[in-house]
């Protein structure tokens, strides 16, 4: 039987990314619009389990729209791995009445979202937030817009200290598993070479790549690199490899780190959490659950949570193609 949704209580969790703040503004506010009440769950699974659960209004998320980071706070909560823990937290929704939950997180937090919707037919509704793109069943997650504009920002100001001094720099950007970020910035900062983890391309074709660029007339060089590149180790692996077998080059490594998860979210973010906000609880209102949002085509979409865990969006490989001809 369908349930009538009155409370819904949101929560952010995993890696924190650009957009969750957004996000969490529309679903508050989407919410009190439809005549809902609505709950903040504070560091997200932990505060299930603790509690940690208050309610908020459209004015509680006031000027929130252009910070980054999550001012719900995120947490990776062992906890909830567990049935005991997850039966903590269902207690706590029970308490509070509350009718459905949306999570703003990652594939980990859909994941343990999945499970817990399973397990105490609880209705739930993700939102896809993290700067490495890499959800299968939406073109974009929150935070991945504001990560690339902030990758490449920084190598645009590593390339004056490259072409001040002649030399070659490794910049190392997030992706573990996925180069969504690495070959996008890598694009738009005009690297010579981007180093993915979907393709191995051979430290040897690295090295005759960088040699023509040098015999090109070229001085100096930026070479982008996921974290998860299958070539070497990692970049400073790859960097020294470079540095014996090309004397000619005087390499640097910049590891771009933290950074890249920071700062206010970019206007493409901040418009994409907010559709995607009022698409959660709308779809909630209609009855989906066990369901994420996304885009495609520039729609709002839903897709099954189950498949969104699974897969992975696959990179466009026509930008590897492009990446090449532009770095002749
Ligand atoms: P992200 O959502 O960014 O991928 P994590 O992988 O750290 O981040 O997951 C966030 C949280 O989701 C974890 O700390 C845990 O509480 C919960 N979670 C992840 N996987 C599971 C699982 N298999 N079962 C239950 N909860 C899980």
């Amino acid at each position: 039987m369908e349930r009538k949704i009155q409370k819904i209580a949101v929560l952010t969790s995993g890696g924190d990314s650009p957009g969750m703040n957004a996000a969490l503004r529309a679903v508050v506010r989407s919410a009190i619009y439809n005549s809902c009440e609505c709950l903040a769950v504070y560091q997200g699974y932990q505060g299930l389990i603790d509690n940690d659960i208050r309610p908020i209004n459209a004015r509680g998320v006031n000027n929130i729209i252009n910070k980054g980071g999550t001012i719900l706070k995120s947490a990776r909560c062992l906890e909830f791995r567990t049935k005991e823990g997850r039966q903590k937290a269902f207690d706590n929704l029970q308490k509070h009445q509350v009718d459905a939950l949306v999570v703003i997180g990652g594939d980990g937090s859909f994941t343990g979202a999945l499970i817990f919707s399973q397990e105490f037919n609880f209705p739930v509704i993700g939102i896809p937030g993290t700067i490495d793109n890499d959800i299968h069943g939406t073109r974009f997650t929150l935070g991945y817009d504001t990560a690339l504009n902030t990758v490449v920002d920084a190598i645009d100001k590593i390339r004056d200290t490259a072409s001040s001094h002649n030399r070659l720099f490794f910049v190392e950007v997030m992706g573990r598993d996925a180069g969504h970020i690495a070959l996008n910035a890598g694009i738009g900062a005009g690297a010579e070479e981007v180093l993915i983890p979907e393709e191995d391309m051979g430290l040897n074709r690295l090295l005759d790549s960088l040699n023509r660029s040098k015999k090109s007339g070229k001085s100096s060089s930026i070479v982008v690199i996921a974290e998860g590149d299958k070539t070497g180790e990692n970049v400073f692996e790859i960097a020294a490899y470079v540095e014996k077998n090309l004397p000619h080059y005087e390499v640097r490594v910049s590891v771009l780190g933290h950074m890249q998860r920071g700062g206010a979210p970019s206007c493409f973010d901040r418009v994409l959490a907010s559709r995607m906000g009022v698409h959660a609880v709308e779809s909630l209102l209609k009855g989906h659950d066990q369901m994420m949002v996304g885009i495609v085509d520039d729609r709002m979409v839903l897709h099954p949570l189950e498949d969104a865990i699974k897969g992975k969006t696959p990179i466009n490989k026509n930008l590897i193609r492009v990446s090449d001809i532009l770095s002749i």
